[in-house]
């Protein structure tokens, strides 16, 4: 296996759900991306962040509803705060496992922003829920106060916001600079700070969600990477997943995956982000690959042993 430039996508099960887990989990992690470091690649780390910005965005909730003086926390805020935390769990355990390894290797978290375009069409329609649910009189009140609200489900309502599609990484060319300095960097965490422009040099950051794959694909793509990895708690995408007549895949062409999408066999919030994601990298450049996979299976993966490969 030669050198290569990778961006990691770590999915939900990489960091867990709560504290705990996630304390647990990063140890596991570090461990996967240690072993890809080892062997020479060039590694950028990104992640999602569902559970932790629920987690994050529910206790700013609850304070500004109890306490009068605490103002409510916009969605850009809880994103930068989960990246911190998150980052945080990350850079330590993988310190910890490259010098256990003998490697005294620099890693460290970026806060990174992530450029989205104010016209998406994605803000037209708002629909990702976040946060806790509210009784209908608490949503209007909420609606007063300028946020999107929708009933979910039978369950309360809840408040969504829009996920527009990246556009830029505002800290590329640090992330580029620690790369060529041979360190290791966290970035685009929770797909990144949504920001968009406005006047003059300002970026404000803006109620929305960057998805975590498009992200990192966007990420990968800035970087000139040669592989994207998207690490998740499934070895291979299927067809007819969860059916009598589920089909593992080993390698597809953008033609095959286009047409798999098209016949409707991944979910939507789920499976569908991670193939597009991974199409839109390997389409930008001959010879960008994109590997869906488990984090253990990652080293397997690039070996081309096991794992979902959409390449052109
Ligand atoms: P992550 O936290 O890594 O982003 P998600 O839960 O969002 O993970 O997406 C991965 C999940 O997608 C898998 O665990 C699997 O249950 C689901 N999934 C939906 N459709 C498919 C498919 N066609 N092939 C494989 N997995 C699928
Ligand atoms: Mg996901």
């Amino acid at each position: 296996m030669g050198k290569h430039r990778i961006v990691l996508a770590l999915g939900g099960n990489a960091l867990g759900d709560t504290l705990d887990e996630q304390m647990r989990a990063v140890k596991t992690t570090a461990k996967a991306i240690a072993g890809l470091i080892e062997k020479g690649n060039e590694v950028v780390i990104a992640h999602g962040n569902g559970p932790q910005v629920g987690m994050i965005n529910l206790a700013m909730e609850s304070a500004a509803k109890t306490e009068a003086h605490t103002p409510y926390i916009p969605m850009s805020v809880c994103v930068a705060m989960s990246q911190g935390y998150i980052g945080y769990d990350l850079q330590n355990a993988l310190r910890e496992e490259l010098l256990d390894r003998g490697r005294d290797i620099p890693v460290a978290s970026m806060i990174t922003q992530t450029l989205v375009d104010a016209n998406d069409p994605a803000f037209l329609d708002p629909s990702k829920p976040i946060g806790s649910f509210y009784s209908q009189e608490e949503a209007g009140e909420m609606t007063r106060r300028g946020y999107n609200m929708k009933e979910d489900a039978g369950r309360g309502w809840r408040r969504v916001v829009a996920s527009p599609k990246p556009i830029d990484i505002v800290e590329k060319e640090t992330v580029k600079a620690m790369l060529a300095a041979g360190q290791v960097v966290v970035a685009a965490g929770g797909g990144g700070i949504p920001v968009k422009k406005t006047e003059g040099n300002h970026l404000k950051g803006t109620s929305a969600v960057v998805d975590k794959d498009f992200a990192s694909a966007k990420l990968a793509e800035i970087v000139d990477a040669d592989y994207l990895i998207i690490l998740t708690a499934v070895e291979k995408v299927a067809i007819h997943f969860g059916t009598p007549e589920e089909k593992w895949l080993d390698a597809l062409t953008l033609e095959q995956a286009q047409k798999y999408i098209d016949e409707g066999h991944f979910a939507a919030g789920s499976m569908l982000p991670k193939v597009q994601a991974a199409m839109s990298f390997a389409s930008s450049a001959p010879g960008r690959k994109a590997l869906i996979t488990l984090l253990e299976k990652a080293e397997e993966g690039i070996a081309g042993k096991t794992g979902t490969t959409i390449s052109q």
